[in-house]
């Protein structure tokens, strides 16, 4: 692939850059785990649509710039490079949308997209069940058939941003008498909705990212079924693509975590043990490789080639990027690294970024389940006993 921008991408990332610069709050947001700081990231997202930069990719019907999907790279960029504040919304527009957008009707995309794009609906996924984790097609919560739409019971648990968010969609088992992966119907429904329970889960800082969902005769009229009720499978995996693949995490995200490494590795000078040294260099370069095997995935996909199971090398690729250049930062700050970001000797917020990373081989489908595809469908290797 070329890799030279051409006049318009350059013009498009300056834009970009100069509406970033001159529009990103230049202190970080209250956390989104937060009332007040979910609060303050919707009014980002209100913020960001209002600029024309919330959903750059879509067409601009629904908000969007219909940007090619290198200038999509080429914002995110330059959203991470000024440490922009994280999407709340990044569940719909980075999960949900490719999905409405290949399986929705219209009426959907319509009601939906325009909602979703300028922060008035979050959206949250409600797919995991205590039971039904990995082996996703386990799922027991059940949807049954009544006049005008669907019946839904049952819980799901991990949902992240569920405690502050407006919708959710979920998976649930519509027959019970198929097959275990066409059994299964794609749902959306308000978190509001009569029945719906949402119980906040702590994590050790305090703040509740995830929530149960608990649903007790939840009614959801037949126009909010996404695609055809028993292919919910088919559709789930549409949306676990886009998860693992190309729009959850971005190389701008990497690059910007290397940079900042990079820059935290010179403040420190020759002081710097050398095998430590060669650590920050590596990461680095594997976030620039990062970069490069994500364009070359794009330059596939602009000549007519589909993701499919390589987005789980993708997935095994980022997670562990985001882990090494983490835990180098931290190895560097040495004792200053226990310091919370607001502490006056601190140096940024690199033990809370570390954190983060650790759930990063396990959300989005475990590494070992992603190993499992690899070594199955990309190297054609036997199933393993
Ligand atoms: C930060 C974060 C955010 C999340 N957000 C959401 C969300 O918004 N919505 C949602 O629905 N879920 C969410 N999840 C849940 C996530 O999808 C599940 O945690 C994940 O799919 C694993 O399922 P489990 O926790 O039930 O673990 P299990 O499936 O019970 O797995 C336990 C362990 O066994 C391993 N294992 C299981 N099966 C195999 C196998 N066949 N071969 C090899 N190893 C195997 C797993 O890799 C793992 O190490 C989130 C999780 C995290 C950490």
């Amino acid at each position: 692939m070329d890799l030279t921008l051409t006049p318009q991408e350059e013009s498009f990332r300056a834009a970009a850059r100069e509406w970033l610069e001159a529009h990103a709050p230049a202190k970080p947001l209250p956390s989104l785990d937060t009332k007040d700081g979910f609060e303050a990231h919707r009014a980002w997202e209100h913020e960001l649509h209002a600029g024309g930069w919330a959903v750059v990719s879509w067409p601009e019907e629904y908000g969007g710039k219909s940007a090619s999907l290198v200038e999509w790279l080429l914002f995110e960029e330059e959203y991470y490079r000024v440490g922009a504040p994280r999407r709340v919304g990044q569940n719909g527009i980075f999960l949900l949308a490719p999905t409405i957008f290949e399986f929705g009707s219209q009426e959907q995309q319509k009601r939906i997209l325009p909602r979703m794009a300028n922060g008035d609906d979050i959206w949250s996924q409600a797919w995991s069940e205590p039971g039904a984790g990995s082996d996703l097609a386990a799922i027991r919560s059940t949807a049954t058939k009544v006049d005008g739409g669907w019946v839904l019971n049952g819980q799901k648990t991990w949902s992240t941003r569920a405690v502050f968010a407006d919708w959710a969609f979920g998976l649930f088992r519509s027959d019970p008498e198929a097959p275990r992966h066409s059994g299964l119907t794609y749902y959306l429904f308000p978190l509001s909705a009569k029945g719906v329970t949402v119980r906040p889960i702590r994590q050790l800082d305090g703040e509740a990212g995830f929530a149960e969902v608990f649903c007790d005769d939840v009614f959801v009229p037949d126009q909010d079924v996404l695609g055809v009720p028993g292919s919910g499978w088919k559709v789930a995996m549409s949306t676990t693509g886009s998860e693992r693949g190309l729009t959850l995490r971005s190389p701008g995200r990497f690059l910007a975590a290397a940079d900042r490494l990079a820059a935290l590795a010179r403040r420190q000078g020759s002081s710097v043990d050398p095998t430590l040294r060669a650590d920050v260099a590596q990461a680095w370069i594997d976030a620039e490789a990062y970069r490069l095997y994500t364009f070359g995935t794009v330059g596939r996909m602009l000549e007519g080639a589909s993701v499919g199971a390589e987005s789980s090398l993708n997935k095994l690729y980022w997670s562990e990027l985001d882990i090494d250049i983490t835990q180098t930062a931290l190895r560097l700050l040495g004792p200053r690294g226990v310091l919370g970001a607001d502490a006056p000797d601190a140096e940024g917020q690199w033990l809370a970024d570390f954190l983060f990373a650790l759930a990063g081989p396990i959300y989005a489908g475990t590494n070992e389940i992603q190993r499992n595809v690899v070594a199955e469908r990309v190297l054609k290797l036997p199933k393993g006993a």
